[in-house]
């Protein structure tokens, strides 16, 4: 696929690939036919319906990221929330000020697996990360907190 394409409407192909540790590592992050069917199915049934809603851009931070990538930055050892991303069905997404309001809308009308609260506080999350599957959208919503040098997964309230 070409680099100027895009994904879906407002997602281009350069800013879903895009990782500074693999520009480090010089190693490309390139996703595979079947990646990158699962990175249009989540841009066509989450991200564009929220964009569309939301009608202003919002900044995609980290969406496809290879094993070997996921691998480089610590990612695996904290499981399927980020392997998600090297399978093409997660995205972060950070809007800042607005965050709150994209998680509730998301929370309230999308399908999505799993929607994580990433850091932040008790009133806005630091980021969203939102996962998409074409086989089991679980609906899990969860709140990432640093515990310890380590992240963990609880259950959202
Ligand atoms: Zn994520």
């Amino acid at each position: 696929m070409k680099q100027d394409t895009n994904i879906s409407e407002h997602i281009t192909y350069t800013e879903a690939t895009v990782s500074n540790k693999a520009k480090q590592l010089g190693i490309s992050n390139t996703p595979n036919e079947r990646e990158l069917k699962a990175m249009k199915l989540l841009a066509e049934k989450v991200f564009e319906p929220l964009r569309n809603w939301y009608g202003k851009p919002i900044q995609i931070t980290s969406f496809f990221r290879s094993a070997k990538i996921n691998k480089a930055i610590g990612g695996v050892q904290r499981g399927d929330t980020v392997s998600q991303h090297a399978r093409g069905e997660a995205v972060d997404i950070d809007t800042t000020s607005d965050n709150r309001k994209l998680f509730d809308y998301i929370k309230d009308n999308l399908p999505f697996d799993q929607l994580i609260w990433e850091n932040g506080d008790d009133n806005v999350p630091g980021w969203i990360h939102v996962s998409y599957s074409e086989t089991h959208n679980r609906k899990q919503v969860l709140r990432a907190v640093r515990s310890g040098g380590r992240t963990i997964y609880l259950p959202y309230k």
